[in-house]
């Protein structure tokens, strides 16, 4: 099968800075019909230096830089953890249009019924999608959403009368997550999940107490396995007055199949730049809604949305709030986004996304568990973790640097952290059977260079822009110039 890596047209690109020449100009202005007078010498003086450039140069200097990019609308993004998948085109008309791309944040309610009944029906789907009582859709981001939740959980022990200091985190939680109890103050306590990658009630039994403020879960875990003993410790932690946070940023495996706040969760965040259809993986924006039930609900950030009669109206006077957690109402263009996508799925359709989506990625396990060692060998959820041990001393890095060779973005790579040399693929369901077949062909003749021709992998990539990198610089000296 013929794979989509090339090898031709890949352009050189210097600096912008370095093709400029001193007279060149992209724009021609009409003669003035005033008479010139002189800028002030100190705003002269202060000039930046920009660069001179034809139209010409400058539409092929961006042009240039956009094809050393790859996305998901270039090919497929099999990025474990991070749900790249295409986001239908519809949604960003939507999020486009005057009405709402060119709404004034200070517009007064009044002038901003629309946007606002907007946000109050994208709250109560999600409400509805999570099986919880109330939504806020300001937090800006996933891990912005477990800070938004954790400090409601916070603001509940402490209205209680008595702070606790701990919080439980399964070693098959996203790394986010004991970061944001930290910002919180509490201390994480790590628990080990069971042989098979699931969450044992009696692991959780053995370390919650009544010093401990709840527990975190990312369900489906980040083994893309599904916790089946979440009621048994939801009640676990609950029996000692603690609350549990759900992290739900890979919704897409389990929306219209499972309800969080119906199976003993108290909290919850999505991220609807990963579940619905905000294109992202360039560092934003997203928007990271929080779930609460009852309990909780008091304590959800300021302004809220309500409606009254035929009126949408922000209110802040809530006194138990945990205040506001981003200036305005949140990126509102990701809500435009999530609502248009909701709309056009349909309830049937956000069903068939998860069942869809977890079919991929069970396709994917099961035709490579030949090929990749599978650590873990249950049916999955939306992604599938293996290793490296069956290529050996062929690595994952190399395998996965090899994969540019081929013309995919790499899985995500050493994480999650339980399985050693992890390589996590998430296919999502916006992949056709067709390319996931051509994928898995291309590893598959990967792990077949890996015995016959190991210093080809160890070398790789070879045709892509720039070979292997220094990672360890990149990182701590980036070079962001170009
Ligand atoms: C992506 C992800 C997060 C963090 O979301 P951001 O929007 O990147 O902050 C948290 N938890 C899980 C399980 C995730 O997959």
């Amino acid at each position: 099968m013929e794979q989509p890596g090339i090898g031709g047209l890949k352009f050189n690109e210097p600096e912008i800075w370095e093709k400029s020449r001193k007279g060149r100009c992209a724009i021609s202005l009409p003669k003035p019909d005033v008479q010139e007078s002189l800028l002030d010498t100190a705003l002269t003086a202060d000039a930046p230096d920009l660069p001179q450039l034809s139209e010409l140069d400058v539409v092929r200097h961006y042009t240039r830089l956009s094809q050393w990019n790859y996305g998901v609308d270039s090919g497929l993004y099999p990025l474990g953890s991070c749900t790249m998948k295409y986001n239908p085109k519809t949604n960003e008309v939507q999020a486009g249009r005057k009405g709402f791309a060119q709404a004034h944040p200070l517009c007064d309610d009044q002038f901003s019924q629309g946007s606002l009944e907007l946000m109050y029906a994208l709250e109560a789907f999600l409400a509805q999608i999570t099986g919880f009582d109330a939504v806020t859709v300001q937090p800006a981001a996933g891990a912005h959403g477990e800070l938004t939740g954790m400090l409601m959980i916070h603001r509940y022990h402490e209205k209680n009368g008595k702070q606790r200091s701990k919080i439980i985190i399964p070693d098959t939680a996203h790394g986010t997550n004991p970061a944001s109890a930290s910002l919180c103050g509490y201390d994480s306590v790590k628990v080990s999940s069971g042989p098979n990658g699931i969450l044992e009630p009696c692991a959780i039994e053995a370390v919650m107490d009544e010093d401990t403020a709840g527990i975190m879960i990312t369900n489906p875990n980040t083994l893309g396995l599904f916790e089946t003993h979440v009621r048994e410790i939801c009640d676990i932690v609950h029996s000692k007055g603690g609350l549990v946070y759900g992290d739900g940023a890979n919704m897409n495996a389990i929306m219209g199949i499972v309800k969080p706040g119906k199976i003993g969760m108290d909290v919850l965040h999505l991220n609807l730049h990963k579940t619905f259809s905000t294109p992202h993986g360039g560092g934003g924006p997203g928007a990271g809604p929080v779930a609460v039930n009852k309990i909780l609900e008091p304590f959800l950030p300021v302004p809220r949305i309500i409606k009254e009669s035929d009126t949408y109206k922000f209110i802040s006077d809530l006194p138990d709030t945990i205040g506001r957690m981003h200036t305005f109402y949140g990126h509102f263009g990701v809500l435009v986004r999530a609502y248009s996508y909701i709309l056009s799925m349909g309830a049937h359709g956000l069903c068939d996304v998860s069942k869809l989506a977890v079919l991929n990625a069970n396709y994917i396990k099961e035709r490579l568990k030949k090929t990749l060692n599978l650590p873990y060998d249950l049916p999955c959820m939306h992604e599938c973790v293996f290793n490296d041990e069956k290529q050996l001393p062929v690595t994952t890095l190399d395998m996965a640097k090899r994969l540019l060779d081929y013309g995919y973005h790499p899985p995500t790579i050493y994480f999650p952290l339980v399985v050693k040399g992890a390589f996590m693929v998430e296919p999502t369901e916006t992949e056709s059977k067709d390319s996931l077949d051509q994928f898995i062909e291309a590893l598959e003749t990967i792990a077949k260079e890996a015995m016959d021709t190991p210093v080809l992998l160890k070398s790789a990539p070879h045709i892509a822009k720039v070979s292997r990198l220094d990672e360890v610089t990149a990182a701590r000296k980036p070079c962001l110039k170009g």
